[in-house]
């Protein structure tokens, strides 16, 4: 039985590396129960992959880019994905008719890191793994605005996410969804020089 991946893709500077370690404690209980359900197993493991590259990621289940703030997003900047991103992330699928992305059979998540403070400024990680696991749900299940009536991580704004949304990723697990693998090559194209 192979593995789930979730490849998680830092663009740039944006997550310090033990913010990334420990936004990936956060979310590897949440995939584990998308795994296992009621005792049946999906996959042998889940595994985080906190350093994918584009040629690594070619296997990967799930691949979600973070980039500082949607004035970075490479889903916006590519060719192939257009569309205006609202909120802490943002997500394209093929079964999103209106937008061109269809045409390429990928799916595109990415999470914005500066739309996660806390009231002190500093990084609320649990609020970006809600993000983050909202992200995976509209990748994963190919669902649009209709995931957001579906309760908890799936609301928008979300919140921890309940059993229903374990249940509801299990179902799906199973289904590969082609990721979209550009993104480090249109960050490189749009990201501001450091020295400007
Ligand atoms: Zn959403």
């Amino acid at each position: 039985m192979p593995s789930y991946t979730v490849s998680l893709a830092v663009l740039g500077e944006c997550l310090r590396s033990e913010h990334l370690r420990a936004l990936a404690a956060i979310l590897q209980p949440w995939f584990d129960s998308c795994n296992v359900q009621r005792g049946v197993s999906r996959y042998a493991h889940v595994l985080l992959d906190l350093n994918p590259t584009e040629g690594t990621s070619a296997n990967s289940s799930l691949l979600i880019y973070f980039m500082t703030s949607r004035e970075e997003s490479v889903i916006v900047h590519s060719t192939n994905f257009r569309g205006i991103p609202e909120g802490k992330g943002y997500t394209l699928h093929p079964a999103v008719s209106t937008h061109p992305a269809v045409s390429t059979g990928n799916a595109a998540s990415e999470v914005y890191v500066s739309a996660h403070p806390r009231e002190d400024g500093s990084l609320d990680l649990q609020d970006m793994a809600i993000t983050v696991f909202h992200e995976a749900m509209h990748n994963q299940l190919y669902m649009a605005e209709n995931l957001h009536s579906r309760g908890g991580a799936a609301a928008s704004p979300g919140t921890h996410p309940t059993v229903e949304n374990f249940r509801l990723m299990h179902a799906s697990l199973a289904t590969r969804r082609p990721q979209w693998r550009d993104g480090w090559t249109w960050y490189e194209r749009i990201r501001i020089p450091s020295d400007f």
